[in-house]
């Protein structure tokens, strides 16, 4: 049974792009699947579907056997990380960590050390009471990943999250994101551009082309690994 299910999935927008052509793709539960491709090939677009955010111009695409927008209302299972970071500006760093967890039904000091723990991992120890406001570009990456990935959610959606990153903190995420699709068995959804940064990562990569503004083909490759 497919975790998420795009069926024949086109997407064209208002002024004319075909982002995505005939995108046909299921995943299974416990995969760690990269879209892989050159930049407009349509990689965000189809991540967005998934988080809910976009529809499709033709075919379907579900998440939990229901439409992604309905799932995420429904559940506290699905977290994201996209380019832009999305805190909430009136509240603290380590309470936007905290908020995910909580939402889960994690006890407060549970929720509160836990967001501690990742934040600390991320490098951002001395800035768990400021304001988002207070921070860089990249920190506030930082933040939005720390919030992800201290949720453990069943299904993690991330686009080029690590792309704005210095590589210290970079591959210090990387491993805990491996770290954590082992430990709670997440479905993890990934795009990059990066061809290494897959391979690294990925139990399966979804290669997809670019030809004018449009898909036109994906390839599965079986790694060798978990
Ligand atoms: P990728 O993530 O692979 O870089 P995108 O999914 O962002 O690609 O974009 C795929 C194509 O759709 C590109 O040609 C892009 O310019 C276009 N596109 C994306 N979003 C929109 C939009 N809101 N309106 C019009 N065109 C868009
Ligand atoms: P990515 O870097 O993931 O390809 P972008 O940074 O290009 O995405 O896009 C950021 C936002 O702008 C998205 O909401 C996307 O839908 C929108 N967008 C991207 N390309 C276009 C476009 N050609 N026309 C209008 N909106 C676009």
């Amino acid at each position: 049974n497919d975790i998420v299910a795009f069926r024949h999935v086109s997407k064209i927008f208002n002024n004319g792009t075909v982002a995505l052509d005939d995108f046909d793709l299921g995943i299974k539960e416990g995969e760690f699947i990269t879209f892989l491709g050159p930049s407009g090939c349509g990689k965000s677009t189809a991540l967005r579907m998934a988080a809910g955010l976009g529809e499709a111009s033709s075919g379907e695409v579900t998440v939990f056997d229901n439409p992604p927008i309905e799932t995420i209302r429904d559940t506290n299972d699905i977290a994201f990380v996209f380019q832009e970071p999305n805190l909430l500006p009136w509240r603290r760093v380590l309470d936007n960590v905290v908020l995910p967890l909580e939402l889960r039904g994690t006890a407060k000091k549970e929720a509160k050390e836990e967001a501690k723990r990742v934040l600390e991992m991320v490098g951002l120890k001395d800035y768990i009471q400021s304001y988002p406001r207070e921070l860089s570009g990249g920190m506030k990456m930082r933040v939005s990943i720390a919030r992800a990935l201290a949720a453990k959610p069943k299904l993690l959606l991330m686009d080029e999250p690590f792309a704005a990153l210095d590589e210290m903190t970079r591959q210090s995420l990387q491993l805990e994101l491996l770290q954590i699709w082992e430990q709670e068995k997440s479905t993890i959804l990934f795009v990059t551009h990066n061809v290494f940064e897959a391979v690294f990562l990925s139990s399966r990569i979804a290669i997809m082309s670019a030809g004018p503004g449009r898909l036109s083909s994906i390839i599965d490759v079986d790694l060798p690994y978990p």
